[in-house]
């Protein structure tokens, strides 16, 4: 038998087959939003978006293309301060380009309205918001995203990318910390 004593103290929320199923459902509403001869390019934010990326690429028919960016809010444990700092830009430019942000979580909103007023400036051709998750009962500012995957109760979550203190991300799942 596997050792899975690592996820005693967890209490799933979405299954993997739960999120598997939004998640594919999610790229073809994105890709079908674009001709087959239109670019569409991707920007996944680090670390959180890492395996929804993976996933919602895997899941769309089409070419894609894919950017990087990381930031990182001011604060550790279960609560952001509200100042986000980037931490690696882009490769390339977003110019006349058709632009998603894949992002893990909304929260407060703080995160998203910094990083869609960023790329807003390089001048994309569409700029539209991808969000596995939403938690509306804490927005702080009103942030639109145009894709949900799912939106939950004020629950700090981890798993599918998520963190606490780095760890949980590889979990397929997503799950609440039980103590
Ligand atoms: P916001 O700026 O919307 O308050 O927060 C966005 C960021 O806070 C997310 O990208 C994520 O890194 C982190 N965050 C917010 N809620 C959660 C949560 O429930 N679990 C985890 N692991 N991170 C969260």
């Amino acid at each position: 038998m596997p050792d899975r004593r690592w996820e005693n103290d967890l209490t799933v929320l979405l299954t993997a087959d739960q999120i598997r199923a939004r998640v594919t459902e999610m790229a073809r509403e994105i890709a079908g939003l674009y001709g087959p001869e239109e670019d569409l390019h991707l920007v996944a934010i680090l670390k959180g978006a890492f395996l929804f990326l993976g996933d919602l690429v895997r899941a769309m028919d089409r070419h894609v293309t894919l950017d990087f960016m990381a930031v990182s809010s001011y604060g550790k444990g279960t609560r952001s301060s509200g100042e986000v700092r980037m931490v690696k830009d882009l490769d390339a430019g977003l110019e006349g380009r058709n632009v998603i942000i894949v992002e893990d979580i909304v929260d407060t909103g703080l995160t998203l309205s910094y990083l869609q007023e960023i790329l807003r400036a390089r001048s994309p051709k569409s700029l539209r918001t991808a969000c596995l998750l939403s938690k509306p009962s804490r927005r702080q500012v009103d942030v639109k995203v145009e894709h949900i995957g799912f939106t939950i109760e004020d629950r700090f979550v981890v798993g599918y990318g998520l963190d606490y203190g780095e760890r949980y991300r590889n979990l397929p799942y997503i799950a609440v910390i039980t103590d």
